[in-house]
Order: C-alpha cells, then structure tokens, then sequence
C-alpha cells in the first residue's frame, strides 16, 4: 500500500492521510453527489454512462459483446493486467462534471441493450478497469456490467402485484432459507432444483406423490408470513460458469450489490434472465400471500485490494486502521470487524446514499418486502435509521410497511470512529424501535449456548434459566434491552450454527446420534422451543425445516457444505409429521390472539408471570381485541415430572375459572382440545399448556 494519492491537487503519502481527508466536512462538502443516476441509464437511443471517482484523472467506458471475460482475464491481478481486455470494441472517454466534483458522464447514442461495459479509471500511478458499482445487471461471474432495459425484465402480471404487509413488524412470522436448500432435494417434486423459478411452480408434493405439499404450496398452508432468503444479490463463491458442478455457498460474500446472483438463475450468461427470473419468484410468493426478505451483505465485499470500490475510489469505501499513533501497527491497513477481510465505511456520505438507494432499488424494482442485515454492527446507527425513514417514506405511497431486522453485532470489534455509533446490542435506545435485532439471549436461554455444544438451555435440561425465558417472553423488553416488541427477533435458530434439531440431539444424548428419527423425548423439547418462539413478544423467526426436525448432522457452519447436508429433504414433513402440524397450530395460535403480536411494550408489561422455577415458566396475558379470549394461559415445563401450576391474574384483572386447552405435549391449533375448570393447570412432564378462557371479549 506503498502508493502516492492524488487529490484536489493533494498529494497523500500516507493512507491515513487520505482517509482523514475522505472523513473531513471540506470532503463531504465538496464531492458528495446526491444524484440517483450514477452507473447506466438506457434509453433505446442512448445509454447514459456516470461514474463517482474522485481523484481520477480519466475515467472510461470500455463497451463488450460478451459477458464472459476468459479464465485467463478473470485470474488478472495487478501488475500484469493489460487494461481494457483485449475483446473490448469501444473505449469511449467520459467528461467531468463541472457542477460536480468527482463525477464523470457521457452518453453514448444507439441502443446499447444487453451491451456488456466496464470502467476504465486511470490515476497517477494506476489504470484499473473495474465493473460498475451501480450496476443493475451484469455477465457471467459479475466481472463486467450490463446495459440493462428494466421494461424487459417484468413478468406478466408485475404491474397488479398486489401484495401488501401492513403494520405491525410483530404481525410477521418469518422463515429462513436458501434458494437451493428449498428445492435441490431429489425428493422434492419440484422442477427447478436450485433455482428462483423453483418458488413460482404451483401444487408440488413430495416425490409428486399428489398428497404431501412441497415448496409454495407447503409454505402457504404452514401459515408463515415471510420467506426470508439467504443472498441473493450477486456473490463470488459459486462459478455460475459451471452450472453442472455441485457446488454451494451461502453467498455472504458480495461481488454485485444491486445484481441478483447469477447461478440460482437458468441462463447465468444473459444478464436479463436472472432479473426476470428473481421478479417471477417474487412475484409467485406474493400471490401465495407470502411476503419477501432479502438478506443484504453491505458490511464487507468479498475482494478488498481489487474489489470494484477499491479500484474505482481507493480507500473510499472501507474502514483503515493503523498508521501513526493508532494501534499496534505502524503501517496502515484495511480494517476487518467482519472477519472476511474489511469493513465498509457506512458512516461516509456516499457509502451511506450508496446503501440507501440500494435498498431502495431492490423495494422498488424488485417488489422485496423487507431487509435482514447482516453483522448490523458494523454499521452505522444513522444509516440504520435513514433506511427506516426511507422505507417508511416508500410505503407511505405503496401501503407497505417494510420489515427491518439485523445481527446486532460484528465479528470482532468495529472501526467506526466517533460521533459515528454501531448498530449494535449496545445502542438499541438510539436505533429506531421499528428496526429489529436477533436476540442471542432468547435464542441461548431456550436452547442453550450457540457455540458450546453441548451446553443445554431450558428446553434441554438446563438448570437456571427460568428468568431468561421471563425476558424472552417478554420479547427482551427490559431495561437495557428493547424499547418496544418490535425491537426483537425471537428466535431459536437460523442458518448458523447448529440446527435446532441437531443441538438437541447433542445436549440431550450427548452422542448426537439418532439425527433422522423423531424420537419422542426430542419432538417434546423441540414443541417447547416452538411453543416458546410463537407466543412470545417480538418478531418470531426460525431456520426453514426447523419445522419438520431439519438436520445438518451436526455441521454448525455449513456454509459450503454441500447439498446433502445443507437442502431441506422434504421427506421429512412426513416422518415429522407430528412437529410440523404442531408448528402449524402455534401459528394459527399466535394469529388467533393479537396480544402475542403487540408490537408496543405495553403486553410485554402485562404479562402477569405464575411462576418462574424448577424448570417451569408460565404466564397469563389479558386479550385486547373484540372476540378474543379475556385471558390466555402459556405454561411450559421443562421438568422431568408432571408439575402444577396456579394461574394468576395482572392486578386488577379478573382471573377466568373456564378454559379451552389450545395446546398440550401432544398438539396444537385453534379447536380447543378440551376444557378445563378453575385455576390450577396440570402441565405434562416436558410439555407445552395453551390454554384459552372460555369468556371473549364482548
Ligand atoms: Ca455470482
């Protein structure tokens, strides 16, 4: 990193010199753009090329038949690249723009469709040719962008989508997943293994056996709200070259931010197909009732020293450290709160638009229904809230409201420089409190630690945790803790880590044997996690399969593990049957009676708890609405022995005598599967009690 940089007549030595100057007012002042044109805008006269790069000397447009650069090119670092690349037709020079700094711009005339481009951007002492940050399409591996008409890429019937999810963020249940986890199982019926369209076949079964539903149709009749997808937007780590190799990844490593990834597409090479194909999957969810989160990766790119920010503006989009009185290190370096090699600069005006517009792209264009970040920590809390503005802003004119969620943490310590304050555990108070962060504390305290293996939670036989379970009831309201419900993801598993089902094999055998039968004493703890995820305040979340006892035979970190460990094996709906219908039942509980799902913190201090140890945790909770229950009762015991509980009542509200049983060890769902008089409830030994007053709201 031994490079002189040039800029406004400046010369740096020093990248700490640099970077100080990119986080200066008088930088900010000077080159921030706030115009939403940059990258290519077509018209089917002229295609409008803008690029950001302050500091260059020259920037130009480098214009290709082919998407495709040779294994040769692809390979090219430094030093021995020969810029453009050889099959390059046109190199076409761009202007500055005298009204604003740092950016240059040329339109060229003719129809450039489906022309593949890339940027070559010259400094003193450097010429890179570099994809398009702004891209909306790209080739194959997104090494070269794509001139793109957006027109063409809509599916029949995309201007009627007529999908809303309205307010509250506690109305949503969401499920996790992985575009080819959800379809590759051979057993699957689905035609599309792997790929987005596989979301738009209608009425698939198991094996196409014309009785067990898989795919959409299973989706839909589980009763979830939300599909959430692992990456979808263009990632490095699967050659979509080689479409025949099995290959996997769960893509948290971005190449593309504003592209879909190309191998989930038929046709990786054409850079309109996987558009097309991504809106149809939206498109087909949506008239499923079924609404879609993206999981976005904006806190590190896969490439740091050649990855397309740092070629186009060095140093601009990450985070450094070191250099002279700062660390241990005396030479400056990329900062790596995200443990895969940097940290974006969120907290940078036009890093921060960057995210904003963005997100905003992929709401508007592409219909998505909400956003998950990933290692939010590493972000900005004014960035969080500017998207939470921005979407509100967005769905003011659409009727939306828009899900936002994130990992309140990084993978180590983020270097972000005050007054600049990570997204974090630690600063819920100053996030919006209609942004929601994965709680780490309800998922250990049900299941026990993520990352010891066999360390049980309450569910499991651990000792102790009746408290955490009274917080992650209470959706983790608290001091300290979550202004609101709306602030907490509830959750018991997600793609890291082991699968619900695996560390329960692990704590209660210990030998983690048995990954594939649905023994009973399991199917018990695993209906108490459910139960406790589904009735409890906040947003209730969960890892797809964890429904159906998915394993990964005890692979936590399976992020390139391939298929037979990582795809949903819909065969298992019906072995677990039992565990599937159950999870469908607390979901039609949970919609049945709005006080679970209040988003305010006023049910989560409601909440009257009967009793709090010995492995027992129950609780009542008064109803709101008319023709609900007066009360509901959820007990959950852990214990090896059948246990009493004595209901109580908040103060000042009277106790009901008359109960339907919603559910028990066995089942559940909304037909009460029996009644009960007075105020003392027996739960069964590692079982779940809902139960219902017969008296409803008038
Ligand atoms: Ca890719």
């Amino acid at each position: 990193m031994n490079q002189t940089y040039f800029l406004d007549d400046r010369q740096f030595y020093k990248i700490e010199d640099l970077a100080a100057y990119y986080d200066s007012p008088e930088f900010e002042q000077r080159y921030t753009y706030y115009g939403t044109d940059l990258g290519a805008s077509y018209t089917p006269r002229q295609t409008t090329f803008k690029v950001w790069a302050p500091g260059a000397d020259a920037v130009s447009v480098c214009l290709y038949e082919k998407g495709r650069m040779s294994e040769d090119a692809s390979d090219r670092h430094g030093e021995n690249e020969t810029v453009p690349a050889p099959d390059c037709q046109r190199k076409i020079p761009l202007k500055k723009d005298e009204d604003h700094p740092g950016v240059f711009s040329v339109s060229v005339a003719g129809n450039l469709k489906n022309t593949f481009y890339t940027y070559l951007v010259e400094r003193a002492s450097s010429v890179e040719e570099t994809a398009d940050l702004y891209a909306k399409a790209c080739g194959v591996n997104g090494y070269r962008s794509m001139v793109v008409d957006l027109r063409d890429t809509d599916p029949k019937g995309w201007n009627k989508d007529s999908y809303r999810f309205r307010k509250p963020s506690t109305d949503a249940i969401i499920w996790e997943t992985h575009i080819r986890d959800f379809s590759i199982d051979r057993h699957s019926g689905m035609k599309y293994k792997g790929k987005y369209l596989a979301f738009t076949e209608r009425g698939t079964t198991l094996n196409n056996d014309g009785i067990h539903p898989t795919g959409t149709a299973y989706l839909q009749q589980l009763g979830i709200t939300h599909v959430h997808l692992m990456p979808v937007f263009d990632f490095a780590t699967v050659n979509e070259e080689r479409p025949q190799d099995e290959q996997y990844n769960w893509g948290y490593d971005p190449i593309n931010w504003n592209c879909p990834e190309g191998s989930y597409s038929t046709n990786p090479e054409k850079g309109a197909v996987r558009i097309f194909e991504m809106k149809r999957m939206v498109l087909a969810l949506h008239q499923a009732g079924i609404g879609v989160i993206m999981d976005v990766v904006y806190n590190h790119t896969y490439r740091t020293e050649d990855s397309y920010q740092q070629k186009t503006v060095p140093f601009y989009y990450y985070r450094t450290v070191g250099g002279k009185g700062e660390g241990d290190s005396e030479s400056t370096h990329f900062a790596n709160g995200s443990g895969c090699g940097n940290e974006i600069a969120t907290e940078r005006s036009m890093m921060r638009l960057y995210l904003l517009d963005s997100i905003r792209y992929w709401a508007e264009e592409y219909h998505v229904d909400g956003f998950r970040f990933d290692l939010m920590g590493l972000i900005d809390v004014q960035t969080m809230n500017e998207v939470r503005t921005m979407l509100d802003e967005i769905g003011k004119k659409n009727g939306k409201h828009y899900l936002i969620y994130g990992e309140p943490w990084a993978a180590s310590q983020a270097a972000l420089k005050e007054p600049a304050i990570p997204a974090d555990m630690r600063h819920l108070a100053d996030l919006s409190d209609d942004i929601a962060v994965f709680s780490d504390q309800t998922r250990d305290a049900i299941k026990g630690s993520a990352f010891e293996k066999t360390s049980p939670g309450f569910i499991n036989g651990g000792l102790g945790k009746e408290c955490a379970i009274v917080d992650a009831v209470r959706g983790q309201v608290k001091p300290g803790g979550a202004m609101r419900s709306s602030q907490t993801i509830t959750y018991a598993s997600s793609h890291d880590n082991f699968t619900l089902w695996d560390k329960i094999a692990l704590t209660v055998k210990g030998d983690g044997s048995g990954f594939d039968s649905p023994e009973m004493l399991r199917l018990a703890d695993n209906k108490l996690s459910a139960a406790i995820v589904l009735t409890s305040q906040g947003i209730p979340f969960f890892q797809s399969g964890e429904e159906f006892g998915r394993s990964k035979y005890s692979i936590g970190n399976s992020y390139n593990s391939d298929s037979r460990i990582n795809e949903l094996k819909w065969e298992r709906t019906v072995v677990f049957r039992e565990l599937k219908d159950y999870y469908e039942g607390l979901i039609r509980i949970r919609k049945s009676f709005s006080p679970f799902r209040d988003d305010t913190s006023r049910t989560a201090h409601n909440i009257c708890i009967c009793a709090a140890e010995n492995q027992v945790v129950a609780y009542t909770i008064p109803g709101k609405r008319k023709g609900e229950p007066v009360m509901m009762a959820v007990c959950f015991n852990a214990s090896c022995e059948s246990r009493f509980v004595d209901l109580k009542a908040p103060d000042g509200v009277k106790l009901p005598t008359e109960w339907d049983i919603l559910a028990n060890e066995k089942t559940a769902g909304v037909q009460p599967i029996t009644s009960v008089s007075g105020t003392r409830m027996m739960v069964y030994l590692r079982g779940v009690l809902i139960a219902a007053s017969k008296e409803k709201i008038s």
